[in-house]
């Protein structure tokens, strides 16, 4: 992505969902999928794909911020985008995200979560009904041991032990597994150690956010000091711009 794609692409986001927000940087990235067909990537699918874009953007280099959930130590870590990749398993490659498992004695036939399901638990108000909804939507039928289906599965409500539903997102994580990035994490000051979920979507929009604002400074000091348009002023290449920038602020 060049700058002024960052800038339109924060223009265009800025009162948007997380969600429509890394759909938008996809569908930018890749003019040819339709919004539709990028909603239907598994988040998995879409996560693997954003870590590319960020790569061609901004590298392979990720540098990350957190503080110590222990000491409150402030911490920085470099970590590259490489060891992030979890490709799915190849059985789950052909299978159109639809899958199958037998749990005690029913078998159900579900589907891997995507964008538009996402958007739809981000107005739950607590993990219980997010968890619900999302079993609700993911879930295409259920078959008891008799061969008998159970439709529509909101009237089984029963089904939905605990045990069920942790054995149903053990599976799910298996076969999307770029979905959930946990990074192991250790304190250099009192050596605690923890796991963080790495989410690509808002880390990288995170980014972009402050690129866009670093472009619009830039642009503003330029304007200010030669005059220029802001169209010219992106179409330098950027050691030209930071040449100028620097005679400008010197
Ligand atoms: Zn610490």
């Amino acid at each position: 992505m060049i700058d002024n794609d960052v800038l339109n692409l924060r223009e265009m986001g800025i009162h948007h969902s997380p969600v429509e927000q890394a759909l938008m940087i996809l569908s930018k990235a890749y003019p040819d999928m339709t919004w539709e067909q990028l909603e239907a990537l598994s988040i998995g699918e879409r996560d693997a794909r954003l870590l590319a874009v960020r790569e061609q953007t901004f590298g392979t280099t990720l540098n990350i911020f957190t503080t110590c959930p222990k000491c409150r130590q402030a911490l920085e870590l470099s970590l590259s985008t490489v060891n992030l990749r979890s490709p799915p398993p190849a059985e789950a490659k052909d299978s159109g995200h639809k899958f199958s498992m037998r749990i005690d004695d029913v078998k159900v036939r579900y589907r891997l979560p995507d964008s538009t399901d996402l958007e739809a638990i981000s107005a739950c108000m607590d993990l219980d009904q997010a968890r619900k909804l999302l079993l609700d939507r993911c879930v295409l039928e259920i078959h008891d041991i008799e061969g008998k289906s159970h439709q529509p599965i909101t009237k089984y409500e029963e089904i939905y032990s605990p045990d069920f539903v942790t054995a149903l997102a053990r599976q799910m994580a298996e076969q999307d597994p770029q979905a959930e990035v946990i990074l192991n994490l250790k304190c250099a000051e009192c050596e605690n150690e923890w796991q963080a979920l790495f989410d690509i979507a808002s880390f990288f929009w995170t980014e972009l956010e402050t690129h866009a604002k670093r472009v619009l400074s830039e642009i503003y000091i330029l304007a200010r000091t030669y005059h220029w348009r802001e169209q010219d002023i992106l179409a330098l290449t950027p050691a030209r711009r930071k040449w100028y920038l620097e005679i400008a602020t010197a």
